[in-house]
């Protein structure tokens, strides 16, 4: 049984999830680095949160398949006997932006169980072995789950539907577990990223740099990975326990109506 809180970071080998890895690391979690297929990345990760004082380790899973899954999560429960927190960040934006009338069928089911499929299965997993958990008196404090979702859940872009149906989906999912997990004590969040400067985002770069110069949200820059996990490590501090089920958007105010 691991000392520190355990905290398993689905996708933290780059950009956002690196970023909570991270924050997460300096102060005092145990990280567990999942990621796909970059492990020269993920290993960087763990150093980096190694070097800022925290603790990790990398761990491989495609989370759109049911074996890896599985194996991720019993994998952890061997090795370190629980998962104080479940972050769902790992995510995929289509391999090539169509517009809704060319979106391929493989491109709507490969989004699909990399976004919404696999985090909900992988959560499911994990809900049920915090479940298990706290009827075995391991947690010393309740267990959490955060959601890494996107203004795409409810902001229409026609040349990356799939993406944008995964995220809204996604937000039914936090509703969903956090009203059936409200009961044993385990809350649910939503972090709602903006436009946020990693690899994802990348090949949109001019666009993205003329629209937050021309005014597209109130705080005129692009967002950080480390925005986000401050925002996770607020979250899983706890300081929210009369809430479940929260939508917590940092977009520099991209979600409000202006006039
Ligand atoms: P990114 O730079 O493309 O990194 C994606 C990460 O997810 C990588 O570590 C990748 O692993 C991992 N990953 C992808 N598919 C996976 C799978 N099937 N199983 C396990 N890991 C997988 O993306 P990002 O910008 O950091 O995005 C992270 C999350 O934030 C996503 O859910 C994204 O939708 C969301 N988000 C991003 C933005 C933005 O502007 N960037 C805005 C809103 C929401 P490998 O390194 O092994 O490939």
């Amino acid at each position: 049984m691991v000392e520190k809180r355990l905290a398993l970071v689905t996708g933290a080998g780059r950009g956002i999830g690196r970023g909570i890895a991270l924050a997460l690391g300096q102060r005092g979690w145990f990280t567990v680095v999942n990621y796909r297929s970059n492990q020269a990345a993920a290993d960087e990760t763990v150093e980096a949160v190694r070097h800022a004082g925290g603790a990790a380790a990398g761990l491989q899973a495609d989370i759109s398949q049911d074996a890896d899954r599985r194996a991720l999560v019993e994998t952890l429960l061997d090795r370190y006997g629980r998962i104080d927190l479940l972050v769902n960040n790992a995510g995929m934006a289509p391999r090539q932006r169509l517009d809704i009338l060319q979106t391929t069928e493989a491109s709507y089911d490969e989004v699909m169980a990399t976004n919404l499929k696999g985090p909900f299965f992988l959560t499911q997993l994990a809900a049920r072995s915090m479940i298990a958990g706290l009827e075995a008196n391991v947690y010393r404090e309740k267990p959490m789950i955060i959601n890494i979702g996107s203004i795409s859940a409810y902001t229409s872009s026609p040349n990356r539907p799939e993406y944008c149906i995964s995220k809204a989906g996604f937000g039914m999912m936090t509703l969903l577990f956090a009203d059936a997990l409200a009961k044993y004590g385990i809350a649910v969040y939503e972090i709602r990223p903006g436009i946020i400067e990693t690899d994802m985002t990348a090949a949109v770069t001019t666009k993205y740099d003329a629209l937050i110069a021309g005014g597209l949200t109130p705080i005129q820059r692009w967002g950080q990975p480390e925005d986000i996990g401050k925002a996770v490590s607020a979250l899983a501090d706890g300081l929210f326990p009369f809430s479940t089920g929260e939508v917590f958007n940092v977009d520099g105010g991209f979600h409000f109506r202006r006039l």
